[in-house]
């Protein structure tokens, strides 16, 4: 596994943790094409 902080439902404690690799996300990022967005994160108060 790779380390990543994104927030992405495959990263743990620092580290990717996907560990099939199908098909693309459909939500990619520049550095990955498997990302796919955490529930959405709690903003403001
Ligand atoms: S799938 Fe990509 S963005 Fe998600 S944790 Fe793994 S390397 Fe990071």
């Amino acid at each position: 596994m790779i380390a990543c902080s994104e927030n992405c439902i495959y990263a743990k404690e620092g580290l990717c943790w996907l560990k099939e690799v199908t098909k693309p996300s459909n939500t990619p990022i520049k550095d990955c094409p498997y990302f796919e967005p955490k529930e959405k994160q709690k903003e403001g108060p």
